[in-house]
C-alpha cells in the first residue's frame, strides 16, 4: 500500500516517494525548555510520534531529529526583548543551562509517560552556535543578508524579488509590510519585515557567543537550518510542527535554507493543529494553560479529575492531526470510557478460544487499517475500525459467535500492531512488571476469596470484597470466575 501525505507546501496530499530509500529524514520543531509542556506541546510529539512508528512499520530506517530550543527565542516571538531561557534564569537566579536542563528533563518524563519514543538525535541549539555562525555566514555571502551594529538580518525584501517568500503560509508581502510597520521602532533594520540571523548581546544579556559580528546570540528561525541541515543533509524528506509555526518560523526556515543553499530543504512540510479549552485558544494570560503534569494530578482549577497519560494520548489520536480538538473535560471523559472499552476488549481478545470455524467476518481489518494509515496517518479511522472489530470480539466472547485459529491469531495480530506498535497506546500489561505483580496480587486475594467461599468462611471472603471495594475494585462474578478493575 502506498502512503499519502498531506504537504503544507503544496496544500494538497502526495505520495509520500523518499529522497533516499530506504532511509528517511524527520526533522520536527521541538519544545522551547523555559516552562513544563503543555497539552499543546503532547500533540505534536505524538503526532510525529505517529509518523515516525508508521514509517518504521512501512519498514523505512528513519533518522527522526526533534530540536530542543534554548536559546535566541525571544518574548513575543520576535527580534526584540528577552529570551525566554534567560528570563527565567534572572527571575529564578539559575545558571540559564540549569533552567534548560531542569525543564527538559521534565519534557522527557512527560514524553515516556505518553509514550512518545524518543527522537533519533535530538540536538540543542545552545550546542550548535559554531554551525549557526557558519550558516549566517552562507547566507551572507549568497547576499541574502546584512549586518548592521553587530547584528545580521535577513533580507527579505531582496529575497522576494528572488524567490517568494510567503510560499508556505501563503500570506503576500504587502500585508506582512503593513503588519509589521507599526512595530518598526528598530532603526538597524532595512526593512520591518527583515528578521534576526544574529543578534548583537546587550550588557545584561547572559546567553552570549562570539560571532564575526558581535558577541551575540543565533536568531530563533536559525537553529532548525543550521542543524537540520547538520544531521539529515542539504535535503530531507519531512519538517514537521504545529500549524502555529508555520509563520515566521518556517517561513523563515525555507527562505534561510533557499538563501543559504540554494533551495528549499524539505521535501514535505508537515504540521498539526491547535488544541483549543473549551473554544479558546491556550494561552498563559487567558488562565486556561495546562501543563500535562497539571492533567496527570488533576491539580488545575479547569480539570474535573485526573486524567492518565493514555487518555490524553487516545483523546489526540481520535481526532485527525489537521483537524482542530477541543478539550473540555466531557471530551476527555469521553476518551477515558472509549479507551477503558478498547482496551478491555483486546484483553478479552487475547483470552478468547478458538472454534473450528469461524461465524462472523474479520478478515479485511489489517488492510482497513493500513488504507486508512496510507491516506495521511487517519488515526481516527483506524480507531473506529478496531471498535468495529470488538463486536464481532464481543459475540465471541458472549459464545454468540465462533473464531477458526487463523481467524484468531490474525484479529490478536492486528490488534497487537495497531493499538500497541502503531497507536501506541499501553495496556496495564504493557506498562511493566510492577504492574504486573500488582495484578498478581489482587488475583490471589480473589483466589482467597474464592476458597473461603468453598469453605463457607463468609466472614473471610466478604471482607476480602469489601475491603477491595472500598479501595476502588469493581469485581464482578461470572461463569468463568471473576473479574475485576480499579
Ligand atoms: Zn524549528
Amino acid at each position: 500500500m502506498e502512503l499519502y501525505i498531506y504537504n503544507t507546501l503544496h496544500r494538497r496530499k502526495e505520495l509520500f516517494v523518499p529522497l533516499h530509500a530506504p532511509h528517511v529524514g524527520m526533522y520536527v520543531c521541538g519544545p522551547t525548555v523555559y516552562g513544563d509542556a503543555h497539552l499543546g506541546h503532547a500533540r505534536p510529539a505524538i503526532t510525529f510520534d505517529i509518523v515516525y512508528r508508521y514509517l518504521t512499520h512501512l519498514g523505512y530506517k528513519v533518522r527522526y531529529v526533534r530540536n530542543i530550543t534554548d536559546v535566541g527565542h525571544l518574548e513575543n516571538d520576535a527580534d526584540e526583548g528577552e529570551d525566554k531561557v534567560a528570563k527565567k534564569a534572572r527571575l529564578e537566579q539559575l545558571e540559564p543551562m540549569e533552567v534548560v536542563q531542569y525543564y527538559m528533563n521534565r519534557y522527557h518524563k512527560a514524553m515516556e509517560a505518553l509514550n512518545v519514543l524518543p527522537p533519533s538525535i535530538e540536538p540543542q541549539a545552545s550546542g550548535h552556535i559554531i554551525e549557526q555562525i557558519a550558516f549566517v555566514q552562507r547566507i551572507l555571502d549568497a547576499g541574502y543578508a546584512y549586518e548592521s551594529e553587530g547584528s545580521v538580518y535577513f533580507d527579505v525584501e531582496k529575497y522576494n524579488r528572488d524567490h517568494h517568500y510567503g510560499v508556505l503560509s501563503g500570506r503576500n508581502i504587502e500585508d506582512m509590510r503593513e503588519n509589521t510597520r507599526e512595530l518598526d521602532g528598530q532603526s538597524e533594520k532595512r526593512h520591518s519585515i527583515d528578521f534576526a540571523l544574529w543578534k548583537k548581546a546587550a550588557p545584561e544579556h547572559i546567553m552570549r557567543w562570539p560571532s564575526p559580528w558581535s558577541t551575540g546570540f543565533p536568531g530563533w528561525h536559525l537553529e532548525c537550518s543550521a542543524m537540520g541541515t547538520k544531521y539529515l543533509g542539504e535535503e530531507f524528506d519531512i519538517h514537521g510542527g504545529g500549524m502555529d509555526l508555520i509563520f515566521p518560523h518556517h517561513e523563515a526556515e525555507i527562505a534561510q535554507s533557499c538563501a543559504g543553499l540554494g533551495h528549499d530543504s524539505v521535501k514535505y512540510w508537515m504540521h498539526n493543529n491547535m488544541i483549543t479549552i473549551n473554544g479558546q485558544k491556550m494561552g498563559k494570560s487567558l488562565g486556561n494553560f495546562i501543563t500535562l503534569d497539571e492533567f496527570f494530578t488533576g491539580n488545575h482549577e479547569l480539570l474535573t479529575q485526573a486524567y492518565a497519560p493514555m487518555t490524553i494520548r487516545f483523546f489526540i489520536l481520535q481526532a485527525h492531526y489537521r483537524s482542530t480538538v477541543d478539550f473540555s473535560n466531557e471530551a476527555l471523559q469521553a476518551s477515558e470510557k472509549g479507551l477503558e472499552r478498547l482496551l478491555e476488549g483486546y484483553t478479552r481478545l487475547q483470552k478468547l478460544k478458538p472454534s473450528a470455524q469461524s461465524s462472523v467476518d474479520v478478515a479485511g481489518l489489517r488492510a482497513k487499517c493500513e488504507e486508512a494509515m496510507c491516506d495521511d496517518l487517519n488515526t481516527p479511522m483506524v480507531i473506529s475500525h478496531l471498535f468495529e472489530a470488538l463486536k464481532a470480539v464481543n459475540l465471541v466472547h458472549d459464545g454468540k459467535a465462533t473464531l477458526s485459529a487463523d481467524d484468531l491469531t490474525e484479529l490478536q495480530s492486528v490488534f497487537h500492531l495497531f493499538v500497541e506498535d502503531l497507536l501506541g497506546l499501553q495496556t496495564a500489561d504493557s506498562l511493566g512488571t510492577g504492574l504486573e505483580a500488582y495484578k498478581k496480587a489482587v488475583d490471589l486475594l480473589l483466589d482467597i476469596r474464592m476458597e473461603a467461599k468453598r469453605n463457607k468462611d463468609w466472614t473471610t471472603s466478604d471482607r476480602i470484597r469489601n475491603e477491595l471495594a472500598a479501595i476502588g475494585f469493581e469485581i464482578k462474578d461470572t461463569k468463568d470466575g471473576v473479574e475485576w478493575r480499579l
